[in-house]
């Protein structure tokens, strides 16, 4: 029996996929004590866990950061978690001297868990909600220009709140090391290794456990008019704009509608439903998916993982890096099509592309039976119980970046020659013309090098 203790921030989609698996690691016999928030306290019990408040450690948020909170802003984002790991620093302090944690479990952006069990150096397993995203991985988020804006120009604000945790204890090495995963933590992803880009990347400390679900349901398509479900998550759904071009795309389809529409939409202001269509403010989701046959999703990672768990093919609508890296991969998979025109007449079109083509379904159904056979809540339980956990000694970013850094000095050395040469013998008007070229290249042919000794890489690894 082991004491653990879980810390997650206050975000439906982090907490979701971690219940299973303190209920299983409760049911093994572990003392487990959840560091939480009073919206999720009667799920946390109910898993068996000790439920420890934190809203004291929350305040009314000003304008700037429930705006920031709404549109999903990494710097606005980050600072709240600074925020709070600066509030929670005595309390954590003392509640690690009482409870004397053999394992911390928590959420890979929850700053005060992971830093708290990086300050008392007691082992730690990260769970990652998203995909686990290294060097690697992260090739699959596309940052638009105002996700960039909001990064390059909240930096300066970043770093001056993570200095002020230096005096309280903790030890950061910079803003990228407390988000990005690397191959020295012990992680829980809920996806399959099949489904994670560049799963190989990620060491043997990485459990791929598939989703993180409590519900037994099993895919059931057999329906007399095919179900739609519509959701956008928990975060930013307050879209009643896109719900209500949704409604008037499927009104006149031979098809049921479903639409959970979050809190902060009312419900009057989509006008008169028509029969076919019904609204709420929050559904049982898996239930809800096991009978869906198309499903409109914002590409959440816990909304997709549930939807290819039960089998469903998606419209895919991302909104923020994440999620159109969420939604990449399902393309891959050939599991969903994305939403390109958002008006009515673009979603009636999305909408009906899934429900004609079988391939969609095929398609999610081969990964469901991929996610069905992943260890699961049990696997991670199992994980967490035995961390620390150890690498087989090969860390396949490191080796790429050494040999990156190899091949970019031998590149620069042949053009350097190549300038100087075809500038002596020859014109240095060309020669400007090789060095402009070579650098405009560098990146590309960078970018292959790497893909080829990734490759080569997994070779070795696998001999
Ligand atoms: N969810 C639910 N019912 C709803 C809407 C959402 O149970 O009506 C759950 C859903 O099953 C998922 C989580 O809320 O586990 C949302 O997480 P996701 O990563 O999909 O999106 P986020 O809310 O974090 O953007």
């Amino acid at each position: 029996m082991k004491r653990i203790a879980c810390f997650c921030i206050p975000a439906r989609g982090h907490t979701n996929p971690m219940l299973p698996v303190v209920a299983e690691l409760a049911k093994r016999g572990n003392r487990v004590r959840f560091y939480s928030f009073d919206r999720f306290k009667a799920e946390i019990v109910a898993t068996g866990a000790e439920f420890v408040s934190c809203d004291e450690f929350l305040w009314e948020l000003s304008d700037r950061e429930a705006r920031g909170l709404k549109s999903a802003s990494t710097t606005e984002m980050t600072m709240i978690d600074f925020r709070i790991t600066l509030r929670m620093t005595d309390f954590l302090d003392e509640e690690f001297e009482r409870f004397k944690p053999d394992v911390v479990y928590t959420d890979s952006v929850c700053f005060w868990g992971k830093l708290s069990a990086l300050k008392r150096r007691v082992p730690m397993v990260v769970s990652t909600s998203a995909f686990a995203f290294n060097q690697l991985s992260s090739r699959y988020m596309r940052h638009s220009l105002k996700e960039l804006a909001d990064i390059i120009l909240g930096t300066p604000r970043m770093s001056r709140e993570l200095k002020k945790l230096e005096p309280r204890g903790y030890r950061v090495k910079g803003l990228l090391s407390l988000v990005q995963s690397d191959n020295r933590t012990d992680s829980v992803v809920y996806a399959s290794r099949r489904f994670q880009p560049y799963a190989d990347s990620f060491s043997d400390r990485y459990a791929f456990v598939g989703p993180s679900v409590f519900s037994t349901a099993v895919p059931d398509k057999t329906r007399e008019r095919p179900l739609v479900y519509i959701s956008l998550g928990t975060v930013i759904n307050d879209r009643p704009d896109f719900y209500a071009k949704c409604v008037e795309a499927l009104r006149d389809l031979d098809v049921d509608v479903v639409i959970s529409c979050g809190n902060a939409i009312d419900r009057e202001s989509l006008g008169a439903l028509p029969d076919n269509v019904r609204v709420f403010p929050y559904v049982d989701q898996l239930d809800v998916l096991s009978r869906t046959s198309a499903f409109i999703t914002h590409c959440g990672m816990n909304g997709v993982s549930e939807s290819l768990y039960m089998a469903t093919p998606m419209v895919l609508y991302p909104q923020t890096s994440e999620q159109r890296a969420v939604a990449r991969r399902v393309m891959e998979f050939g599991a969903g099509a994305l939403l390109t025109d958002d008006s009515a007449r673009g979603v009636r079109a999305a909408v009906l592309k899934i429900l004609s083509d079988p391939a969609y379904g095929k398609a999610a159904e081969a990964v469901s039976a991929d996610f069905r056979s992943c260890p699961g809540p049990a696997g991670a339980a199992e994980f967490i119980e035995s961390a620390p956990h150890a690498s087989n000694g090969i860390d396949v970013v490191a080796e790429l970046n050494k040999a990156s850094a190899r091949f970019l000095f031998a590149y620069w050395a042949i053009v350097v020659a190549a300038v100087a040469l075809i500038g002596f013998l020859i014109d240095w008007k060309y020669a400007r013309i090789v060095g402009l070229a070579s650098g405009v290249l560098s990146y590309p042919i960078g970018k292959a090098a790497q893909k080829l000794k990734y490759a080569s890489v997994l070779r070795k690894i696998r001999k």
